[in-house]
C-alpha cells in the first residue's frame, strides 16, 4: 500500500476516535468522516506496519447509519466525531464497545448476563453545561475551515471570532452555535466579537504572545438557569469592560426575551499571561454580578466558580448518581468511602443515607471546595481528605486517621461500602490491594473508559468480589466516551 492510492472500503466498524475501521490490501484501515456501514472511496494518506490512515474522498454507498451532520463545520471540528452518526446507532456502537472490554480484557463470561443496558441522553445536542472558546481574528488570525459559505452562514459578521481548534491542531475553526452546547452561547459570542470589535480589544496570538483577549469560558447551570461568563485574558486592564456587560445583557435580555430563563449572574475576568495550553491562570477578578454560580445535582447545592471542577453533562451526572446510590443500597447506617471524589458530589449526594461518607481527593483546590459544599448543604457526616488515595486510604485503615469512631463495633472491617470514580487510566493496583484488605460488602465503580474499568475488574474478581451488574450511560454524545456503573459484591459477606 502506498501514499495517495485510492481503494475502495467497507467500514465494519468504528475507532475509539470515532474514525471509520475497514480493511484494504491486508492492512487495517482508520478513515475519519466514515461511519460504520459506509462503502467508499478513499485516499492513502500514511501507510504504518499493519495498519493505515485514509481519507475520504466519496461515499459510494451511504450506510443506513449515516445521518446529516447537523453542524457546517463538522469535518473540521476536533470536538464531535460522530456527528454523522444515528443516535441509535451510535448507543449501540458503545454498548457494544463496553461488553466487548468486559469479555476481552475483564475476562468476563457472557458479559450481557450481568448487563442492564446503556442509558442515552434525552438529547444527544445542547447537552454541556461549559464550554470554552478560542478567540481570533478573521483578519490575520490562526483562522481555519471557514469556506466563504461557512463565514456567510454566519448572523454576525465582526472580524473578532470564537470557534474550537481543529483537530491536532491550533488554528481556530469560528463558530457561532455549537449545537452541543447551550443556545445562549450563541448570545455571548455575539457580545464579545462585537464588544472586540468596537472597542479594539485584540485577539491573542498563540505565536507572538501579543494580544488581550485568549478564550472565553461559559458556564450554565441547567437547573437554575443562572449564567457565568468569564474573559480569559492578557492583562487586568482589558479596556471597556462596562461596555461589554452592556452588550451582553442586551443580548441576554433578548435571548430572554424569547422564551428562556437564563439569568446572567456573573461575569469575571481571569488572567493568563503565560505561553500555555493552560485556558486558566490563576487569578480570577469579578466584573459583574458575583463571583460564582449555583447548581443542583440531586437534592445538593453546589457554587461553581470559574475555577472549579463540575460536571459538564449534568442531566446524566445526576442519572449516573442515582444508579451508583441505587447500586450502594444504603440503608443509613453504612460507612463509605468514595475515592477520587472530586468537590465532593458523590459524597454529599449519598450522604443522607449513609451513616458517614469519607472522600479523598488529590487535587486541594477540589476538597476546599467539597467541605464548602458540605457546609453549604449543611451536611455532617461527610470527611475529605487530600491525597492520593493508594496513599491516603492505606494510611487511614492502618492509622484511623481522621474523626473515624475507633470504638464502632465494625472495628475489623469498617467499611461497608466503597465507590471509586477514578479518571481515565483507572484505579491505583495498590488501591485495589486496599480496597480487598477492607472488604466492604459492596463496591461501587465508576469508569468513563471502559478499557482500564475491565483491567480492575479482573483484578477485582481474582480478590473474591463478585459481578453483579453493570449499567453503561452515555455523558459524551457525539463523542466515543461512555461511562459504566458496576456493582460488585464480596461473596462472604453477602
Ligand atoms: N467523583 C467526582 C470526580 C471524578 S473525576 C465526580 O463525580 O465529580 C476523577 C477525579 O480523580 C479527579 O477529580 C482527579 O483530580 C482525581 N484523582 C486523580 N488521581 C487521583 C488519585 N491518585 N487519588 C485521588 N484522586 C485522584
Amino acid at each position: 500500500m502506498e501514499k495517495n492510492e485510492l481503494y475502495t472500503v467497507t467500514i465494519e466498524d468504528m475507532s475509539d476516535e470515532g474514525m471509520g475501521i475497514g480493511h484494504a490490501d491486508g492492512m487495517v484501515m482508520f478513515i475519519k468522516d466514515t461511519v460504520v456501514g459506509d462503502v467508499a472511496e478513499i485516499k492513502v494518506v500514511k501507510v504504518k506496519k499493519s495498519y493505515a490512515y485514509g481519507r475520504l474522498e466519496k461515499i459510494i454507498t451511504p450506510s443506513p447509519y449515516r445521518e446529516e451532520p447537523f453542524c457546517p463545520v463538522a469535518r473540521q471540528c476536533g470536538g464531535c466525531t460522530l456527528q454523522h452518526l444515528t443516535y441509535e446507532k451510535e448507543l449501540d456502537i458503545k454498548k457494544n464497545k463496553v461488553l466487548n472490554c468486559l469479555a476481552r480484557i475483564g475476562g468476563i463470561v457472557n458479559p450481557e448476563e450481568y448487563f442492564e443496558g446503556i442509558v442515552g441522553c434525552d438529547s444527544p445536542y445542547r447537552y454541556r453545561n461549559k464550554m470554552q472558546f478560542p478567540v481570533s481574528v478573521r483578519d490575520g488570525g490562526n483562522v481555519v475551515g471557514g469556506t466563504k459559505d461557512h463565514f456567510d452562514a454566519f448572523s454576525c459578521r465582526m472580524n473578532t471570532v470564537l470557534g474550537f481548534y481543529a483537530g491536532r491542531t491550533h488554528s481556530i475553526i469560528p463558530i457561532e452555535d455549537c449545537k452541543i452546547g447551550h443556545r445562549v452561547n450563541k448570545c455571548i459570542i455575539t457580545a464579545v466579537s462585537r464588544w472586540a470589535d468596537k472597542y479594539h480589544v485584540t485577539a491573542y496570538n498563540e505565536e507572538t504572545g501579543e494580544g488581550i483577549l485568549r478564550h472565553v469560558l461559559t458556564r450554565v447551570a441547567f437547573r437554575t438557569g443562572e449564567l457565568m461568563v468569564c474573559l480569559v485574558a492578557t492583562t487586568r486592564k482589558v479596556p471597556e469592560l462596562e461596555k461589554f456587560i452592556s452588550e451582553l445583557s442586551r443580548e441576554i435580555d433578548k435571548f430572554r426575551a424569547g422564551g428562556n430563563n437564563i439569568k446572567l449572574k456573573s461575569v469575571v475576568l481571569n488572567i493568563n499571561r503565560e505561553k500555555t495550553n493552560k485556558i486558566l491562570g490563576e487569578k480570577t477578578i469579578l466584573v459583574n454580578g458575583q463571583d460564582y454560580i449555583t447548581d443542583y445535582i440531586g437534592g445538593v447545592k453546589f457554587q461553581i466558580s470559574a475555577q472549579s471542577f463540575y460536571q459538564v453533562n449534568p442531566v446524566q451526572t445526576e442519572k449516573i448518581y442515582e444508579k451508583a446510590l441505587e447500586y450502594a443500597d444504603l440503608k443509613g447506617d453504612e460507612i463509605v468511602w468514595d475515592m477520587y471524589c472530586g468537590i465532593g458530589t458523590i459524597s454529599l449526594f449519598m450522604a443522607d443515607d449513609a451513616k458517614k461518607v469519607y472522600g479523598v481527593e488529590i487535587l486541594p483546590k477540589a476538597i476546599e471546595d467539597a467541605k464548602k459544599n458540605a457546609e453549604l448543604n449543611e451536611i455532617s457526616n461527610v470527611e475529605f481528605f487530600v491525597g492520593k488515595a493508594e496513599e491516603v486510604v492505606p494510611d487511614w485503615l492502618e492509622h484511623r486517621i481522621g474523626d473515624y469512631d475507633k470504638n464502632v463495633s465494625k472495628i475489623k472491617k469498617g467499611v461497608d461500602v466503597v465507590v471509586v470514580d477514578p479518571p481515565r487510566k483507572g484505579c491505583d493496583e495498590k488501591l485495589l490491594d486496599t480496597i480487598e484488605r477492607m472488604a466492604p460488602s459492596r463496591m461501587v465503580y465508576i469508569s468513563c473508559d471502559p478499557s482500564t474499568l475491565s483491567r480492575d475488574l479482573r483484578i477485582l474478581l481474582e480478590k473474591g468480589f463478585k459481578l453483579e451488574k453493570f449499567t453503561a450511560f452515555d455523558q459524551f454524545s457525539r463523542t466515543m466516551h461512555c461511562e459504566v456503573v458496576t456493582l460488585l459484591t464480596r461473596e462472604e459477606n453477602k
